[in-house]
C-alpha cells in the first residue's frame, strides 16, 4: 500500500479558527484512512517572528487535542524529522539554499528598499506589472546572509491538477524571482515549506485557497530542486453565512476552544467541520468520527466556498448529545453543573442528566434546565399570570388544585415515574381539569422553571419530600 503522510503546518499567529481546524481535520482523515501506512504531522511554521503571538503554539495543540486530532509526529511528540519547529531548522534551509546557489538558481539581492521602490514606480509609470526578474543584477554579490537570497525563476506556463479544484493552469507571468531567505536569516514560507514537505516525505499538501495563486511559483521551485511535487489540494474559504465575505470575527470566526467552554462536544464540532464543504454524496448529516474517516475523500470536497452556519452546529451538537448514553455523557458535563448540583450526589446528577439530556443543545444549558433539582426555587407567580391558560384561574382555583395534588402525592407510597403517571391521571379525573392546566400548574409549583421534562419523571427524580414541601411553599406564597 502507498504511504499517506499529511501535515498541518500552522503559523503561531493567534488562536485556531474553524477554517484552520478544518484543514487539519481533512489532512488527519486522509492519514487515518491509510491505517498503519498513514501519518499525520504537526509542524509549526514560525519563520515570521513579527507576526507571532505568544501562547499560540500551546493553543493550537490544545485545540487539536480537544477535537481528538492526534498527531503521530511533530512538535511536542517528536519523530524522525525533529525539530518540527521551523525556527529550529534554519541550518537545514541554508543547506538547501546552497544547493540552489550552486546550481545557479539563487542569487543575493543587492538592492536597497529605495531602489526596489524606484523599480516599482517605474513599472507603474510604464503601466506594466512589476517583476523582479526584469531587474536581475548582472553580477550579484556573493551571498553572505545579510542580503535577501532570491530564487532565479524559470518563467513558463504550468498546467496541474489540484485534488479539489481540478485542472488549473497559469501563464509565465505568474512566476517571478521570489525571496528564499530574508536578510534576517529566516526563510520565507514559499521556500521552507517546500524543503520541509520534501524532508518529511509529505505526500498530500492540503491548504487554504489563499495559497493557490502561489502554486506556479512552488512548481517552479520543485523543478529547480529536482523534486516531485506532492498531491496538492486546495480547500475553499469558509464564508460567513450570507456567503458574501470570508468568515470574520463578527460572524463567528472565533477561537475553536471557545466552543468547548460553550458546551459543544468535540465530536459535534468534528462532524460540523467535516461537512463544511464536504458531503458523502447522500443526505446523511450526522456522522461519527469513524464514519468520517472511512468516507472522507478529497474529490467530494466542494470547489466553492463553504458557509459557516452556527445554527447547524447547534443542531448537530444536540444530535450528538442525544446519541450518547447517560454514562458516556456524564463525564463530559463536569464543568457545567452549578455548585449546588456539585454538592449533591453523583447518582442524583446522573438521574437529572438522564431527564434533561434530550433537551440539551449544549452542555451549558445544564444549569438552566437542571437548577431546580438541586436548589429550592423561589415561587414566581408572574409565570402563572403570563401563561395563557393558567392566567384564567382564580387564586382559589389555583390553591384548590395544588392542595388536591398535595393530598394525592402524600397518599402515594410508590413514588416512581410509572406510579406517578397513574396518580396524575386520577387527579385529572377528580379535578375535571385538562392536562394543559393541571400539569402546567404542578410543574411550575415544583420547579418555577420555564420548562421541565415529563412531569411524572420530574416528580420522581425530585422525590416525595421535596415535591410535597415545594407545593406547600407555593401554596403558602399565594
Ligand atoms: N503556515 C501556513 C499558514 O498557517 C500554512 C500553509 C500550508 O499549510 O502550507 O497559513
Amino acid at each position: 500500500m502507498t504511504l499517506v503522510r499529511t501535515r498541518f503546518a500552522p503559523s503561531p499567529t493567534g488562536f485556531m479558527h474553524v477554517g484552520g481546524v478544518r484543514t487539519a481535520l481533512f489532512a488527519w482523515f486522509l492519514a487515518r484512512q491509510a491505517g498503519s501506512n498513514g501519518a499525520f504531522i504537526l509542524r509549526i511554521e514560525d519563520t515570521d517572528k513579527s507576526r507571532e503571538v505568544e501562547g499560540s503554539i500551546a493553543q493550537i495543540e490544545q485545540s487539536l487535542r480537544w477535537l481528538g486530532i492526534h498527531w503521530d509526529e511533530g512538535v511536542d511528540v517528536g519523530g524522525p524529522h525533529t525539530p518540527y519547529l521551523q525556527s529550529e531548522r534554519l541550518e537545514l534551509y541554508k543547506t538547501w539554499a546552497q544547493k540552489l546557489i550552486d546550481s545557479g538558481r539563487a542569487y543575493a539581492d543587492p538592492y536597497t528598499p529605495e531602489e526596489l521602490d524606484a523599480f516599482r514606480e517605474q513599472a507603474k509609470a510604464e503601466k506594466r506589472p512589476f517583476l523582479f526578474r526584469d531587474h536581475r543584477p548582472e553580477h550579484p554579490p556573493i551571498w553572505d546572509g545579510t542580503q535577501p537570497l532570491r530564487f532565479k525563476s524559470d518563467p513558463k506556463p504550468y498546467a496541474w491538477t489540484d485534488a479539489v479544484m481540478g485542472k488549473l493552469s497559469t501563464g509565465p507571468d505568474a512566476i517571478d524571482d521570489f525571496i528564499l531567505i530574508k536578510s534576517d536569516g529566516f526563510p520565507t514560507y514559499n521556500f521552507c515549506h517546500i524543503v520541509d514537505d520534501a524532508e518529511m516525505g509529505i505526500t498530500h499538501v492540503l491548504r487554504s485557497q489563499e495559497f493557490v495563486s502561489s502554486t506556479p511559483k512552488f512548481l517552479n521551485l520543485y523543478e529547480a530542486l529536482g523534486l516531485e511535487p506532492p498531491i496538492l489540494a486546495t480547500l475553499p474559504f469558509v464564508m460567513a453565512i450570507d456567503g458574501k465575505k470570508k468568515l470574520g470575527k463578527r460572524d463567528g470566526a472565533k477561537d475553536i476552544l471557545e466552543y468547548a467552554t460553550e458546551g459543544y462536544l468535540p465530536e459535534a464540532m468534528v462532524n460540523f467541520l467535516a461537512t463544511l464543504g464536504w458531503n458523502d454524496g447522500t443526505e446523511q448529516e450526522v456522522f461519527t468520527v469513524h464514519e468520517l474517516i472511512e468516507k472522507f475523500s478529497l474529490d467530494r470536497v466542494q470547489k466553492s466556498p463553504a458557509r459557516f452556519d452556527e445554527q447547524r452546529l447547534l443542531w448537530l451538537n444536540g444530535q450528538h448529545i442525544r446519541s450518547l448514553s447517560v454514562d458516556e455523557l456524564y463525564p463530559r458535563t463536569r464543568d457545567f453543573w452549578t455548585d449546588a448540583a456539585l454538592n449533591a450526589g453523583e447518582d442524583e446528577r446522573k438521574n437529572v442528566l438522564a431527564l434533561v439530556q434530550d433537551r440539551l443543545k449544549t452542555l451549558a444549558d445544564l444549569p438552566v434546565l437542571s437548577g431546580y433539582f438541586f436548589e429550592e426555587p423561589t415561587p414566581n407567580w408572574g409565570m402563572v399570570r403570563e401563561n395563557k391558560q393558567l392566567s384564567k384561574l382564580s387564586t382559589e382555583e389555583v390553591s384548590g388544585l395544588l392542595r388536591a395534588a398535595h393530598e394525592a402525592f402524600s397518599a402515594t407510597e410508590d413514588f416512581t415515574a410509572e406510579a406517578l403517571q397513574e396518580v396524575l391521571n386520577e387527579l385529572l379525573e377528580t379535578t375535571g381539569q385538562k392536562p394543559g392546566i393541571l400539569f402546567s400548574l404542578i410543574r411550575l409549583a415544583v420547579s418555577w422553571a420555564p420548562f421541565s421534562p415529563a412531569l411524572n419523571e420530574t416528580l420522581a427524580v425530585l422525590g416525595k419530600d421535596t415535591v410535597l414541601a415545594r407545593i406547600q411553599t407555593s401554596v403558602q406564597s399565594l
